[in-house]
């Protein structure tokens, strides 16, 4: 499903040529779900950027589907992200004024979905993540779990090939962080594929697979024994 080849990002700065991510290949099969973690400045939200088409690149392919996706114009990369990716962000990114369903809704209507079917989606997927009683609120009114889960919603509500979570947990207590990995373990259960970024090992110990960064460069790539 996901083909990375010789990965390289570059950043230039006054000190010299910093390489974030540095000649990393791996792939991933649909289905999986892969923990990337390492310390931080390893270089993951670097790595995650470049996957989930939020960046460009230095040196390297990136194959979705069979698709090299590196050189895509920025209309065609623009309309993967809408329509073939979810993300999830460390600080939710909701809309402050939106309630948790429009939040949910604005990406599917910007798809062009038609409005009853885009708010049934929105509805069926905070539903999924257990947020069915609190379709109306607005973020300031939910928990950071609850505001993260709406976020997951967002990402999942289009049914994307693969969700890109970069250190979901992070601003979250125990408590919250572990309702977060259930329902990515459920979605996962279902058949989505996901990567997720994370510095904490007892959440990576939670995926099929951790992929462990130093420096840019991959150190390990190991299966965990599901428990
Ligand atoms: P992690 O997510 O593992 O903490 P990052 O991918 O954010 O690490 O960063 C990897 C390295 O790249 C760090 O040394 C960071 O300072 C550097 N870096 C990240 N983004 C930029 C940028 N836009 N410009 C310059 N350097 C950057
Ligand atoms: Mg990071």
């Amino acid at each position: 499903m996901i083909e990375v080849k010789n990965l390289v990002k570059k950043f230039e700065s006054g000190e010299g040529v910093l390489l974030a991510v540095n000649n990393v290949s791996f792939s991933v099969s649909t289905g999986e779900f892969v923990a990337i973690t390492g310390r931080s400045g390893s270089g993951k939200s670097t790595l995650m950027y470049q996957l989930g088409l939020l960046d460009h690149p230095s040196e390297g392919r990136i194959i979705i589907d069979g698709e090299d996706i590196t050189d895509l114009p920025h209309h065609e990369r623009t309309s993967i992200r809408l329509n073939s990716l979810g993300y999830v962000f460390q600080d939710y990114a909701l809309l402050p004024e939106l309630s948790a369903i429009e939040n949910v809704l604005i990406p599917l209507l910007m798809q062009g979905l038609p409005q009853t079917e885009a708010l049934e989606k929105a509805k069926n997927s905070l539903v999924r993540i257990g947020l069915g009683d609190r379709l109306h609120h607005l973020p300031s009114q939910l928990s950071g779990g609850q505001q993260q889960r709406v976020s997951i919603a967002r990402a999942i509500a289009h049914d994307p090939k693969i969700i890109f979570a970069d250190e979901p947990t992070a601003n979250l207590d125990s408590e919250s962080s572990l309702l977060v990995l259930k329902n990515f373990i459920e979605l996962n259960n279902e058949g989505q594929t996901i990567l997720m970024v994370t510095h904490e090992p007892e959440y990576a110990a939670m995926a099929h697979r951790v992929i462990t960064l130093s420096d840019g460069e991959i150190s390990s790539d190991k299966w965990n024994k599901i428990k």
